[in-house]
C-alpha cells in the first residue's frame, strides 16, 4: 500500500507574529518621531507594511507642520 500523508505543518509555517490587534508588542520605548505615539502602526516599524504606515504618518505630519507656521 502507498498511501501519502498530507503534512499538517503548511498552516503552522505561515502563522504570522501578529498580536490580535494586530501587531507585535513594540518596545517599550518605540514611538514615532513624527507623530510621538506608541502602540500604533507607526510607532515601531518591523514589517514593509509599517514602514508604509510610518511614512504615511511622517507626509501626514510634514503637512500638518507646514500648514502651523
Ligand atoms: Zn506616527
Amino acid at each position: 500500500m502507498n498511501h501519502r500523508k498530507h503534512k499538517q505543518t503548511e498552516n503552522i509555517k505561515n502563522r504570522k507574529m501578529y498580536t490580535p490587534e494586530g501587531y507585535l508588542k513594540d518596545p517599550p520605548d518605540a514611538k514615532c518621531p513624527h507623530c510621538g505615539k506608541s502602540d500604533k502602526s507607526c510607532s515601531h516599524v518591523n514589517s514593509v507594511s509599517r514602514a508604509w504606515a510610518r511614512d504615511t504618518c511622517k507626509k501626514t505630519n510634514d503637512k500638518e507642520n507646514s500648514t502651523d507656521s
